[in-house]
């Protein structure tokens, strides 16, 4: 058996067209949806993730500011800049870009972007929302997961995730919204017992770990669904946290890195960005 391989760049793209008559009809009724990004120090990675987020913006007509800081910016000095953003009307989104040089407390930075701007679904007001099935800003990687799944028609309810990583942007938040859509939920983590036990029981399987190559077919049950959320580098060259090629013997469906979870993940903050503009 070979996978089914989720294609997230073709997916983004028809995504994205949508969103793009979405800002169509808003400027038609004089809104523009804006999106502000901070970005605080010259970390390359960063560049090159804020870049893509601009570009994004442009193409499907969003309004996007880019507010460059130098790596030596005190947290009221940013706060500061928060507050302004906030009282903004032409900015319905603000994003700063992590992480954040070590004199900041990202956590104090996070808390300051209003709940009704919070794109990235960071705000704890946000991801308590998120928590209790209220509508709200849905953190960009995990929505962008939900959707993927859900355009391959592949059923949630009732099935068993297993998400291997318990970060607060990625392996929390997309159990959380799994089991809002009634999967019965594991969490596996660094100090996990037993692991391939338990990622061999999985009907869907979510890795967000950041090792390259980590999860193998050893880890994976026939006919699972595997979703690697991982971007590495390695030798140069972009690879996931699922060894592709023994997975994909395996699995029913797979997405690949890159071209997986990543394009759907910006697609997902362009789609947030709208939502707040509607609001
Ligand atoms: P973090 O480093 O914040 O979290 C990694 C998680 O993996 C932690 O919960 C950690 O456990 C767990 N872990 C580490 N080692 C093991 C192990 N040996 N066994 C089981 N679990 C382990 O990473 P992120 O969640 O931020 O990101 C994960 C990956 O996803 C990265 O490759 C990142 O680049 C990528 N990413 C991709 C995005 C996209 O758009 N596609 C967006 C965001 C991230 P513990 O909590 O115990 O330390």
């Amino acid at each position: 058996m070979s996978a089914v391989l989720l294609d997230g760049k073709a997916l983004a793209a028809k995504k994205r067209d949508e969103l793009k008559s979405e800002v169509t009809k808003l400027k038609e009724r004089g809104i523009t949806p804006g999106l502000a990004v901070i970005l605080v120090g010259n970390d390359p990675a960063s560049t090159v993730y804020v870049r893509s987020k601009q570009k994004a913006c442009e193409q499907i007509g969003i309004y996007s500011v880019l507010k460059e800081l130098p790596a030596s910016t005190s947290e009221e000095e940013l706060l500061t800049e928060i507050d302004r953003l906030n009282n903004d009307p032409t900015i319905h989104g603000i994003l700063v870009q992590l992480p954040l040089p070590e004199q900041i407390s990202e956590q104090a930075v996070i808390e300051r972007i209003s709940p009704a701007k919070d794109v990235d679904g960071f705000h704890p007001i946000s991801v308590g929302r998120m928590m209790i099935g209220e509508d709200t800003f849905l953190p960009c990687t995990p929505f962008g997961v939900l959707v993927m799944l859900q355009e391959a028609n592949v059923e949630i309810a009732g099935k068993h995730v297993v998400v291997v990583g318990r970060s607060n942007i990625v392996g929390k938040p997309v159990g959380q919204l799994m089991l809002n859509e009634h999967a019965t939920v594991t969490y596996c983590h660094s100090r996990t017992k037993y692991l391939t036990e338990i990622t061999k029981q999985a009907d869907i399987l979510i890795v967000a770990v950041g090792r390259a190559r980590f999860i193998d077919a050893s880890h994976v049950k026939e006919g699972a669904v595997v979703i690697d959320v991982g971007i590495n580098r390695v030798d140069g060259k972009l690879c996931g946290d699922v060894d592709f090629e023994s997975v994909r013997e395996v699995a029913s469906h797979l997405t690949p890195v890159p071209g997986g979870v990543g394009p759907m993940t910006i697609t997902m903050l362009l789609a947030n960005t709208i939502q707040a503009a509607k609001e």
